[in-house]
């Protein structure tokens, strides 16, 4: 039986995206409050009856979240170009070593825009 969870969390941040033309909107600095999906999936275990302890995927992404939260983006190593995409593998990047079974991380920006990763 293959399941799959997700927990969200969710941070205020600020950035600017200097990849964009110059006359773009998202080229000044701005914010979102920002949500983020993690998702993990597996076979799961019919006698422990669950897959991964929603406690421990708060425990692992509360760094992030704390690291990210009432930032500037553009100035987290690695978030030089703080776009969604690269947001997500950002964080990808960090949860994949402490969360083996990782299988997605969506990055929500506003309310109609998401960025999905899969490592
Ligand atoms: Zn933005």
């Amino acid at each position: 039986m293959q399941v799959r969870l997700s927990k969200t969390f969710g941070f205020e941040a600020a950035h600017w995206l200097p990849c964009f033309p110059p006359e773009h909107k998202c080229r000044r600095m701005h914010g979102h409050s920002f949500r983020v999906e993690v998702v993990v999936e597996g076979p799961l275990d019919p006698a422990k009856g669950y897959l991964v302890d929603f406690a421990d995927l708060k425990a692992a992404t509360y760094p992030i979240e704390q690291a990210l939260d009432h930032r500037c983006l553009n100035e987290i190593p690695g978030l030089e170009n703080p776009t969604s995409e690269m947001l997500a593998k950002w964080i990808w990047d960090r949860l994949k070593p402490v969360v083996p079974l990782l299988s997605e991380v969506i990055v929500q920006e506003t309310c109609t825009s998401r960025c999905a990763y899969r490592g």
